[in-house]
């Protein structure tokens, strides 16, 4: 009995992976300070809540049209109007996460042995995604020198006659870097000119950490680029809406039916009930979602200060979304117990069973010698995690 070559080759989520070690060492009383997956500690907004309670009260528990009922299309509409991006509603297809959107946009664009490239360090799902989809994924190392941001020169040398779509992440997971304008415009030309998709994940957009920053969507550059780019976003993130599994594509018309006849066939509406939440949340949620901004730049703040001060660690100040990028180079090659350290991974096995903190090491993002914290926890949970990486780090070299 063979299975599917193509699905032998798909790994489990990394970020997932730790995230359920996490749980297994809590189960059995262990107090472990988990900086792995990126999920908002924050409850999810009580008006959103409310609208869910409604939305059950007066039984709105049937199949909604398959991508997503009118009213939230438009509020995604909308909200990608405050980004200067101008989407009829019918653009717009609402799915089980920008997890599942990306999955869609995908599986849309891609025909066998069609290949994407991919900037590295990249979240770790674009390459399983991109792989299920039958495409090719073809990675770009970023330089820590240019702050981890691909250029116009390196896109040229990955191109092949195969190429078919370009993936950007901005603010990026897991280096927290963030585009600018300019940037951004040679990427989206070089897409044009090569007659590329550029599949924009966009879901970090809202947590910016500098009030002259502004989020710049690729999209907003252009006519031309803006017909080929597929912007993912969704609410996991900036409304502590993970578990509600919504997120949502905007593209060009054509490809937004494309992707809904999938999900049509695929997985229908999401959650009827999470449709109304996420109308809440982007009507009457914004106070929440901007009080949760503050106390993640202050997180950041914080951790990236002292990270920085720990001997032999070193790190860039992330712009946008709640990762910080440690970079362990410095650990390698000595030993600390019965453990040798020779890789990031190492790093993070040693912390996680001697110092009980859970990072994820940067081979899970196509990048060596680091290791990501998530700070999108509590602060009790900030100082003790940097507390005991530091104890880590000034017991043992
Ligand atoms: N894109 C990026 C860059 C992410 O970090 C994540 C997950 N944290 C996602 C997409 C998927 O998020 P979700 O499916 O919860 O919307
Ligand atoms: N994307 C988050 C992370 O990078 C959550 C985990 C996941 O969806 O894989 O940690």
């Amino acid at each position: 009995m063979k299975l599917s070559k193509i699905a032998l080759e798909i790994c489990p989520s990394p970020t997932l992976s730790m995230a359920a070690r996490v749980a297994e060492k809590r189960a059995q009383g262990i107090d472990v300070v988990d900086f792995s997956a990126g999920e908002p500690d924050f409850d999810t907004p009580e008006c959103v809540k409310q609208a869910a309670v409604k939305a059950l009260e007066e039984n709105f528990t049937h199949y909604t049209p398959y991508a997503g009922i009118r009213e939230l299309r438009e509020a995604f509409a909308q909200y990608l109007g405050t980004m200067g991006l101008e989407y009829d509603y019918t653009q717009i297809v609402v799915s089980n996460g920008s997890k599942h959107a990306l999955k869609n946009a995908f599986s849309a664009i891609l025909d066998a042995g069609d290949e994407v490239l991919v900037p590295a360090p990249y979240w770790n799902s674009y390459i399983d995604i991109v792989k299920m989809c039958g495409g090719v994924p073809v990675t770009i190392k970023t330089l820590k020198s240019n702050g981890f941001r691909v250029t116009p020169k390196q896109l040229e040398e990955a191109l092949t006659p195969r190429t078919k779509a370009v993936i950007i992440n901005s603010p990026n997971n897991p280096t927290g870097m963030v585009y600018s304008a300019d940037e951004l415009l040679e990427i989206g030309n070089f897409a044009v000119k090569n007659d590329l998709f550029i599949i924009s994940d966009e879901i970090y957009c809202k947590l910016i950490y500098s009030k002259k920053l502004l989020h710049c969507s690729i999209a907003s550059l252009g006519e031309e680029i803006k017909k080929r780019t597929v912007v993912i976003g969704g609410l996991s993130k900036s409304h502590a809406m993970t578990g509600w599994r919504v997120g949502f594509s905007a593209s060009d018309a054509e490809l937004a039916r494309v992707i809904a006849n999938i999900q049509s066939n695929s997985t229908s509406n999401i959650n009827s009930i999470a449709q109304k939440a996420a109308l809440a949340a982007l009507t009457q949620a914004q106070d929440d979602a901007a009080e949760m901004l503050k106390h993640f730049e202050h997180r950041r703040d914080y951790i990236a200060q002292r990270i920085s001060d720990i001997p032999f660690l070193s790190n860039l100040l992330p712009k946008g979304a709640f990762y910080l990028f440690v970079d362990v180079s410095k650990l390698l090659g000595e030993s600390v117990g019965e453990y040798k350290i020779e890789t990031a991974g190492d790093v993070a096995e040693v912390l996680f069973d001697k110092y009980n903190v859970a990072v994820v090491p940067s081979d899970a993002f196509g990048f060596e010698d680091h290791i990501r914290i998530s700070y999108a926890t509590s602060m009790r949970d900030v100082v003790e995690g940097v507390n005991r990486i530091e104890r880590f780090v000034k017991e043992n070299f």
